[in-house]
């Protein structure tokens, strides 16, 4: 697909806001008043409704947004996040995941966590009860089984079949040159009185090389959330989108003024003037500005991001059709 000129970049704004007011209503959800959700993936749907639920019963936007994320993380059927996530090259899941508070400027992430189904919640008790902001490994997994958190078995019948398959296939493909299979689930919200706060959770590139983290659950890539600007969040290949500090890029151009769609497509120019090899493959971005205007991008016409926006009970679902705005 050709890149967007300008105006039919307005045009498809404007279909997406068309398409946006007839988005269908979420039933039970609270209407909370100005809020919004933004997340990434199809399964963006489910994690918005369930922010904006969270919301609508008084939980904070923090909830919000970490109860969101779980709801995928818990969902086996979803691949690349939490439970029933594919695993590394040794057959062990190991889950990326980040989560900042944009007034407190105060982000929690954790790398590399084995057996604990809900590496968000994690994150955000190492935000709110320690004065770290990143843990990895054995140290946070000792730190979760300290808070409490239930260690389990996290390959589901349907991941470890996948794995088995990927190991005894003679010819499969190694991380130490390859890259497959991966996705997040990013969920941005605010409260509509200007407040933000992002998330992101994932348990990587299938067959990874045991111990890699990408961007997912390192702060300014994966995500970023500032009260004064808006937030983003990052989702694709995380190897190479770490060396653009995607998400602090987006928010940055915010700050600055820029609309979130005009801070997506600066942040995807960006990345193409340099990086190497990025006319195939994924890198997409999401963002939201305190007042709930989105944005969303992704390199390539032929990968688009599906994403989810949740406004005024709202649940709709967008996808970036056409390519970044060069
Ligand atoms: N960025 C994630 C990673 O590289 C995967 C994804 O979002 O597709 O681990």
């Amino acid at each position: 697909m050709e890149p967007l000129d300008r105006r039919s970049f307005i045009v498809t704004a404007g279909a997406a806001g068309a398409a946006l007011a007839a988005g269908s209503p979420v039933s039970g959800a609270a209407q909370s008043n100005g809020a919004v959700f933004i997340s990434t993936w199809q399964w963006g749907i489910p994690a918005n409704a369930r922010g904006a639920e969270i919301l609508g019963a008084g939980g904070s936007l923090m909830d919000a947004v970490e109860k969101g994320i779980n709801a995928i993380e818990d969902d086996p059927n979803v691949e690349t996040v939490g439970y029933g996530g594919l695993p590394n090259a040794q057959g062990e899941v190991e889950l990326d995941a980040g989560i900042m508070n944009g007034t407190t400027h105060r982000a929690g992430s954790v790398c590399n966590l084995h057996k604990i189904k809900n590496p968000i919640s994690v994150a955000r008790l190492i935000m709110e009860k320690t004065r770290h902001t990143t843990m990895a490994g054995e140290g946070a997994l000792q730190f979760a089984l300290s808070m409490g958190f239930e260690p389990m078995q996290l390959l589901t019948p349907k991941s470890l079949e996948a794995w088995l398959k990927w190991k005894n296939d003679p010819n499969h493909k190694t991380f130490w040159i390859d890259k497959d299979h991966h996705d997040t689930i990013g969920m941005l919200g605010t409260d509509g009185k200007g407040h933000v706060v992002a998330g992101c959770s994932t348990s990587g590139l299938a067959w990874k090389i045991p111990g890699r983290v990408a961007d997912s659950p390192l702060v300014g890539c994966g995500y970023y959330a500032d009260d004064s600007a808006g937030a983003a969040s990052a989702t694709g290949n995380g190897d190479v989108m770490t060396n653009y500090c995607t998400s602090a890029f987006i928010v940055g151009r915010m700050a600055e003024g820029a609309h979130p769609q005009d801070a997506c497509d600066q942040a995807m120019r960006f990345m193409a003037k340099t990086a190497p090899d990025v006319t195939g493959g994924e890198y997409c971005v999401i963002a939201l500005s305190p007042a709930g205007e989105t944005g969303a991008a992704s390199m390539n016409a032929a990968q688009p991001l599906q994403y989810a926006v949740w406004r005024g009970g709202r649940a709709t679902p967008l996808q970036t059709a056409p390519a970044y705005r060069r």
